[in-house]
């Protein structure tokens, strides 16, 4: 292909990174081994390549090697997380609290559990995308058995207070999962700090491989129940059974590694690449930050645009740049995303947003390039739009 429009949507996927590509190669072909093949070399070899990865994986969020169950990502971490729970402290209550602003794979799995007689809160947030903790408190009751807040907000990248949520469900005993879909190896994740019992993590939104990614699950006290989702031949202690994937997991392991050893100057770069482009954006004014300003992902910058049509922006951009709206699906008929509505955000602001999502291989060029585009674009849309010919009666 001769042309193509440069990456910025980093929140829906990222590249392997070459250097994550070279550690699992070895995995696919020459160390082939079933890890589960404890009788012979080969299997001894695959397993010592999954143990060093669990060690190194359990090391960087501050957990024990035997707390982390493999997964296929963190759709399936989420599910195995809260039908886990539901089901296991289902004597103990049936009421589960999360965010309007989650995931749809955790609201998909909280309204399953809905139809099968639990009952869930969905908590609101505030304009700036941030869960009042007095709302959260107000909302935990005695048969509170779950509580679901992620890490980092898909879309609009804000930061949730996630170790002042974990002492309050602490207080109360209450079992506490976070989303950290987004956060891992961009953030600094503590599971201990954070007073977390469950944590969701994937691999291809840092530079991993898609296809793998892993449940934190605390076994230290107070430990947390959990019934398992996928049965079978018993493999993570029960808890997950399948043959377990070791190029995936080595590529998950050192993703995370190289994101964490890079942290520190990667999220000065990405936030100060972020900072350009709204600063670049603004002789557009009518133009509106989605989320809060500071509490969000270096990389994350998420626009609501006044006076065009989200749909024909995003046709306009495409061929330049790959990036989504706020909304998942930009067809006429979706629904607006959910969570610039739960903002307080209308609907045609709702429609006409862009999420951008700067990641490892942007660069100061992409930046401007990306800003010239979306201002030609914009002040385009706008100029027809305000021709009477184009209105609607
Ligand atoms: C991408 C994402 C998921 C889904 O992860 P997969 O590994 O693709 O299943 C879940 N939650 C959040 C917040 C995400 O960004």
């Amino acid at each position: 292909m001769l042309h193509r429009p440069i990456y910025l949507d980093c929140h829906a996927t990222t590249p392997v990174d070459p250097r994550v590509l070279e550690a699992m190669t070895p995995y696919f072909t020459e160390y082939f081994g079933n890890p589960g093949s404890n009788l012979h070399q080969y299997g001894w070899e695959a397993e010592a390549a999954v143990k060093r990865s669990r060690e190194s994986l359990a090391q960087t969020i501050n957990a024990e090697p035997e707390e982390i169950v493999f997964t296929s990502g963190a759709t399936e971490a989420n599910n195995l997380a809260i039908k886990g729970v539901a089901e296991a402290y289902f004597d103990r209550g049936r009421h589960i609290v999360t965010v309007q602003t989650e995931h749809s794979a955790v609201l998909d799995p909280c309204r399953y559990l809905e139809n099968l007689g639990f009952e869930i809160t969905y908590l609101p947030v505030q304009a700036n995308g941030l869960v009042k903790l007095d709302s959260l408190k107000a909302a935990l009751r005695d048969d509170t058995i779950l509580v679901s807040v992620m890490a980092a907000n898909n879309e609009i990248g804000v930061l949730q207070p996630l170790a002042a949520i974990g002492q309050l469900c602490h207080e109360r005993q209450i079992p506490f999962h976070t989303d950290a879909a987004q956060a891992l190896g961009k953030i600094p994740l503590d599971v201990q700090a954070m007073n977390l019992d469950l944590m969701s993590m994937t691999a291809h939104k840092v530079y991993g491989p898609k296809g793998i990614g892993a449940l934190y699950v605390r076994r230290r006290q107070p430990r947390v129940q959990l019934a398992p989702q996928i049965h079978g031949g018993g493999q993570e202690r029960g808890m997950r059974s399948g043959t377990l994937y070791p190029p995936q997991i080595v590529g998950f392991a050192k993703a995370v590694e190289l994101a964490i050893a890079e942290m520190p100057t990667e999220a000065e770069r990405l936030a100060s690449l972020r900072e350009r482009l709204w600063q670049q954006l603004q002789p557009l004014s009518q133009i509106y930050l989605n989320g809060h300003p500071q509490q969000r992902l270096p990389g994350n910058l998420n626009i609501s645009i006044e006076g065009v049509d989200g749909q024909a922006l995003l046709l306009g951009l495409r061929s330049i740049v790959a990036l989504s709206s706020g909304a998942a699906c930009s067809t006429p008929k979706a629904e607006p995303s959910h969570v610039l509505r739960a903002l307080g955000r209308s609907e045609a602001l709702a429609y006409a947003s862009l999420r951008f999502g700067i990641g490892r291989f942007n660069t100061i060029a992409d930046i401007e390039r990306i800003a010239e585009v979306v201002i030609s674009t914009v002040n385009a849309l706008r100029k027809a739009q305000s021709t009477p010919s184009f209105k609607w009666p």
